[in-house]
């Protein structure tokens, strides 16, 4: 394939449109929403019951694709909020506590293998509701949120070897917020450790990303699981602030805003209530002269393009050692100009829709910034489709380490490459930011990943790839990241008090 840049004379404009010569595109490859069912209204999943909100309100949730709406979901008061802890209290105390663990593992298995059943409708949905790719949902949040039951299922009766010496006991009811990038994962990632470990929940999804929770809800449903063990309910802000102020909640697991998680913290202090936030990151991803580059470049894209950059790991900063750094970004402008924007339901496209309007927003007020503070633009030169949320993938060159678009996180697809010479340098610099969840190191040298992983304050740095999850593998942050970890048996001491 050939590749035409526009010469565009960087003194007139710090924006370089790539134009890319294709003879060749892919053919559309829709998966078909009629294997889904999404209801005209969700009401509350309170008690194994669908129950109608308190205040009678409800509020849309659209497709970020195409605007349209797909369902409308209630919206949970105070009411609402205290009826369902009442409801996980009593479950807690009267069934789920008591029961022998081996029994409620099959529970958590059973509710493993519905997903993995109906995984086909759950990709559909997920896709329709949050914008992301088929291929995205169908082949990593449906599979890995089985496989995190799965997971915690096969911890539930042998908790004995997880804290050896120690008895684990569940802390009672979790109330649990989630966003809105991976809605069935983070449900999943915070459900299963919670009830193999013998507590009950109240999780409320993001406002913008319901269906896929109210479709595990109807699995759960289906699953026989007893009452009030996990409820689901809907809402904005406020009403995961009435979880969290909610007195009869003894743990809260958040996942989201920097900015929220410290009013949570706030919220918390004083109380006895537990927590574990996962919060915001800007990763840094490191590549080395020595690296594989091509290899490298892929793992750039994967870390920050797919899934619309909508990963709080997202590698949105990329260090690149100077001696390499023209030809890496060569490569990164060749690929990001092949890349497939547009319907998230087609099974070719790279990058979907971006979640909602006002998050299109924050990210082209990011591009605009990157541009006042000089940094030079490259974006892709595709056609956007005409109506929906859609953003270009976009790489700026020239960053200074200051620059907003190296500090903040910008949550879309959006790269800042910056370059350095020394390991010093680059470890000083990726370390410059207030978070801390994830980074990246590419090199050839076994001893160099080593020396760099112990230097570098982040809670996950993958060598050599980017953005791999297993549930076995603890996840979580430093700094502004938030604290606690989920995933794996650190995941699981999140859920009880050892004694
Ligand atoms: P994002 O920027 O990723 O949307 P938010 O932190 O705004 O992240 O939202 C993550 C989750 O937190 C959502 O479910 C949202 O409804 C919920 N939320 C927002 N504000 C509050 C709050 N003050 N207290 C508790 N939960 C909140």
């Amino acid at each position: 394939m050939a590749v035409k840049t526009n010469k565009a004379s960087p003194k007139k404009t710090n924006t370089i449109k790539l134009k890319f010569d294709t003879s060749w595109s892919y053919a559309p490859a829709p998966e078909s929403k009629s294997a889904a069912t999404i209801n005209k209204q969700y009401d509350l999943f309170i008690n194994g019951e669908w129950v109608k909100p308190a205040g009678g309100k409800y509020f849309d949730t659209i497709n970020p694709a195409n605007e349209e709406q797909l369902s409308e979901v209630a919206e949970a008061n105070v009411a609402d909020v205290d009826k369902s802890v009442k409801a996980a209290r009593t479950a807690y105390e009267k069934v789920w506590k008591k029961m022998p663990a081996k029994e409620r593992a099959k529970y958590v298995f059973r509710i493993s293998r519905m997903i993995q059943e109906k995984a086909r409708e759950l990709a559909i949905i997920e896709s329709l509701d949050g914008g992301k790719p088929i291929r995205e949902s169908r082949d990593f949040d449906v599979p890995t949120a089985a496989n995190h039951f799965f997971y915690y299922a096969g911890w539930a009766d042998k908790l004995e070897y997880a804290f050896p010496n120690r008895v684990a006991e569940p802390l009672g009811v979790a109330g649990q917020i989630i966003p809105w990038n991976f809605p069935l994962l983070m449900a999943a990632w915070k459900i299963a450790p919670a009830i193999a470990t013998g507590n009950t929940v109240v999780l409320k999804p993001a406002e913008t990303t319901p269906l896929t929770a109210l479709k595990l809800a109807e699995i759960i449903q289906e699953s026989d699981l007893p009452p009030g063990v996990v409820n689901i309910i809907t809402g904005a802000g406020a009403t995961g602030a009435a979880i969290v102020n909610h007195p009869d909640v003894n743990k809260i697991a958040f996942t989201g805003s920097t900015d929220v998680g410290k009013i949570i913290q706030r919220a918390i202090a004083g109380t006895n209530k537990k927590a574990t936030l996962e919060l915001g990151g800007k990763a840094a991803n490191i590549i080395f002269e020595d690296a594989p580059l091509d290899q490298a470049v892929e793992g750039v894209i994967n870390g920050i393009y797919f899934n619309q950059g909508h990963v709080c790991c997202a590698g949105s900063r990329l260090y690149v050692q100077e001696s390499v750094a023209k030809q890496v970004i060569r490569k990164l402008r060749d690929r990001i100009e092949s890349l497939i924007v547009g319907d998230p339901l087609d099974k070719n496209t790279d990058i979907g829709a971006i979640n909602s309007k006002q998050q299109l927003e924050t990210i082209h007020k990011y591009i605009k910034i990157g541009k006042q503070e000089g940094a030079e633009l490259y974006e892709s030169s595709c056609k956007l489709p005409g109506k929906g949320f859609f953003c270009r993938p976009t790489l700026f060159t020239n960053v200074a380490q200051s620059n907003r678009i190296a500090q903040d996180e910008i949550f879309g697809p959006v790269l800042a490459i910056l370059t350095f010479r020394t390991d010093d340098e680059v470890i000083e610099k990726a370390n410059n930011t207030p978070y801390g969840l994830s980074a990246g190191v590419w090199t050839d040298k076994g001893s160099k990943i080593f020396n760099m992983t112990k230097r570098m304050r982040a809670g996950v740095i993958w060598a050599n790839t980017f953005n791999k999850f297993d549930p076995s593998s603890p996840f979580g942050g430093y700094k502004e990241s938030g604290f606690g970890r989920e995933g794996g048996l650190h995941g699981l001491s999140a859920y009880v008090n050892t004694v």
